[in-house]
């Protein structure tokens, strides 16, 4: 088919930009390999704001007392807080269908891996399909770190940890970046033991420079538990990332009333 607009890609990016250039007369191809809504509907912003909202709540009620309030023991039913986010996704997602179905006739959406095969040409669901302009909005995907050993365990990405419908005793976090802080002190709040391991001696850094040529190192007051991945040596700024993590959102990650 040809068309005047190829998006490959239905995230933040690609259904605003599918919809408008339809509304605005153009003949748009919109393909998604996944579901409908990208990584901030499904994986991304909406679940996690969900679940914090969960474990908030569950931190909120158990130190209640120093308010005054007796909110009694505090329990976190992870089935229910999961169930509850899938629910959420789901309601975004439709709505994200809608907003693709307000593109009205011009605009086409294709189920399927999109992949060129030649200029301005894509291939998808076994059709062929060209176009003048192409747009990749491919978004994210999970990334995991060259970490010796990773490979022999079944690691988590931040995809399958919102899945777990069972308290971890003890997650390492890799990454001290905002999504890792959210699911460290997510899961503290939960109550699970957190310790969150970066290659940066503080939290949040966004001067992150060539991580393959760097080790990572535990980052919060239960670093012990990751020492056989980054052996402290003296000197090194293992102790001071934990000093710095304590004091700026380490409690959330390190205290159990956070
Ligand atoms: C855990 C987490 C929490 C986040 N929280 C926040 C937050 O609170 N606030 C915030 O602003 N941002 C947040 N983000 C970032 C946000 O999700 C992304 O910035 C945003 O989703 C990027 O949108 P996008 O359209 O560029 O890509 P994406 O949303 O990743 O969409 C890309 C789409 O392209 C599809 N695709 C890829 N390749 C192909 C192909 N070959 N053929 C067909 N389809 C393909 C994918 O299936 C996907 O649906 C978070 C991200 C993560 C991972």
């Amino acid at each position: 088919m040809k068309l005047d607009v190829i998006v490959v890609g239905s995230g933040q990016a690609g259904i605003p930009l599918a919809a408008r250039l339809a509304r605005a007369g153009k003949r748009v191809l919109l393909a998604e390999r996944a579901e409908i809504g990208g990584t901030c509907v499904n994986t991304g912003c909406t679940p996690t704001k969900t679940m914090i909202a969960s474990a908030r709540a569950a931190h909120v009620a158990r130190t209640a007392a120093r308010l005054g309030v007796r909110a009694g023991p505090v329990e976190v039913d992870l089935p229910a807080v999961v169930d509850r986010k899938d629910a959420i996704v789901r309601r975004w997602r439709e709505g994200a269908e809608k907003r693709l179905r307000e593109g009205g006739e011009r605009l086409t959406l294709v189920r399927g891996q999109a992949r060129f095969t030649g200029e301005r040409r894509i291939e998808v669901a076994g059709d062929t399909h060209t176009a003048d302009i192409v747009v990749l909005d491919v978004g994210a995907r999970p990334a995991a770190p060259p970490l010796e050993g990773l490979e022999r365990v079944p690691w988590l990405s931040y995809e399958t940890v919102m899945q777990l419908r069972e308290l971890p005793s003890h997650l390492i976090v890799l990454g001290g970046g905002y999504i890792g802080c959210e699911f460290g002190q997510m899961f503290r709040r939960f109550g699970a033991q957190v310790t969150i391991v970066d290659v940066v001696p503080h939290l949040l850094s966004r001067a992150r420079t060539r991580r393959s040529h760097r080790r990572w190192r535990p980052c919060s007051a239960t670093r012990a538990s990751a020492s056989s991945w980054a052996p402290e040596r003296k000197g090194s700024p293992v102790r001071r990332a934990a000093s710095r993590c304590d004091s700026r959102v380490g409690r959330s990650c390190a205290a159990p009333t956070c």
